[in-house]
């Protein structure tokens, strides 16, 4: 064989070679290359009619104290090199404990006077998910969530299947008393009598002015770079037939790849159902190459205001950008990355 035919395969490779250093992407001198926070957590307590002319002061002083103290309790575990997912859980306890928001204590009403509670988590190294709907006794519905995840070959379990698997789990059941909170209570009643006035389609009880959502969740990035999201919701007040909205579906309400973000929604959820909100952020990051700002704006702002879909969501990158939009007058949300004070806001400004 002519000394030529060996060096062929070499030369081939060395243009190979060339041709791939060509074609990527040149850097744009102009932008600044941020450096990834070590770890990050973003949370949301719902979004609805939140504005300050229905505020009082101690009212907002003990709902910031309860969001201070859930983005603590991540800054602990994520801060002493713990996982994305625990920060995620414990964080999320403390938003379900609190009787502000709607999930857990302090979640909605249904049409007979119940408390039927929704969760759902996803991690995002690995994409397993986990998620229950309709269940009446367990204290913190997204620890079920993520036995779920962790115990079972399941994605999501429901009602009585799902509180029989957390038995199975030895997890603690509680009375239904446990969820009772009286705001909660006169909302149904005063849903109850639009409803008898014939005011009664979702969106007329939607934008009532005493109507918020209230659903909680989070995201977290950890010291390896993992993402994970949950969300915990007792849904809408008033809802019938073992209405399920979309905090517990995976790509729906929480969504989370390494590759792309976390996302963890709060809004109308059959819309967000629908539209796949917390999917289409991590779509657009994906296939289009938006950023998560980018993403996550077009589909609050663009997707769901122009079909009339209300809410908001919380999303997070594993570079550390969050985007938390909201097409409603106020979402309840803060974040906090190591080395960065904690911000928490409320309104339509920050
Ligand atoms: N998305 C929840 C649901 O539709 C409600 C909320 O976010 O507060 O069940």
């Amino acid at each position: 064989m002519k000394p030529i035919y060996f060096l062929l395969p070499i030369l081939s490779l060395m243009v190979a070679c060339a041709q791939t250093e060509n074609d990527k992407p040149e850097k744009d001198p102009t932008s600044m290359e941020m450096e990834a926070p070590d770890w990050a957590i973003v949370i949301h307590g719902g979004a609805g009619t939140i504005l300050p002319k229905n505020m009082t002061p101690e009212r907002e002083a003990s709902i910031r104290s309860a969001m201070s103290e859930a983005l603590a309790a991540g800054e602990e575990v994520l801060s002493s090199g713990g996982s994305a997912a625990d920060a995620v859980e414990v964080t999320i306890h403390i938003l379900e404990d609190s009787p502000h928001f709607n999930a857990g204590k302090g979640a909605v009403f249904t049409h007979e006077g119940t408390n039927s509670l929704d969760a759902s988590f996803m991690t995002g190294h690995d994409r397993q998910a986990g998620a229950v709907a309709g269940v009446t006794n367990i204290k913190n519905p997204i620890s079920l969530a993520r036995a779920v995840l962790d115990h079972s070959e399941h994605v999501m379990l429901s009602g009585k299947g799902a509180e029989d698997f957390a038995l199975s789990r030895g997890m603690d059941t509680i009375s239904a008393d446990w969820f009772y909170t009286e705001s909660r209570y006169q909302s149904l009643q005063r849903v109850i009598e639009r409803e008898a006035a014939g005011n009664s389609s979702t969106g007329a009880i939607l934008n009532a002015p005493d109507s918020k959502y209230g659903t909680v969740g989070c995201v977290a990035l950890d010291r390896s770079g993992n993402l994970a999201a949950g969300t915990s919701t007792g849904g809408m007040t008033n809802k019938r037939y073992d209405r399920i909205g979309d905090s517990p579906v995976i790509g729906a309400g929480t969504f989370a790849d390494n590759t792309s973000c976390g996302v963890s929604c709060t809004g109308h959820g059959e819309y967000f159902i629908r539209w796949a909100v917390a999917h289409d952020v991590h779509a657009r990051m994906s296939y289009a190459g938006a950023s998560l700002e980018e993403a996550a704006n077009a589909v609050i702002h663009d997707v769901l205001a122009e079909v009339g879909g209300s809410g908001g969501l919380i999303a997070l990158d594993r570079n550390g950008n969050i985007a938390m939009p909201f097409n409603t007058p106020g979402m309840y949300r803060g974040y906090k990355k190591a080395g960065e004070e904690e911000v928490i806001s409320f309104y339509g400004d920050f």
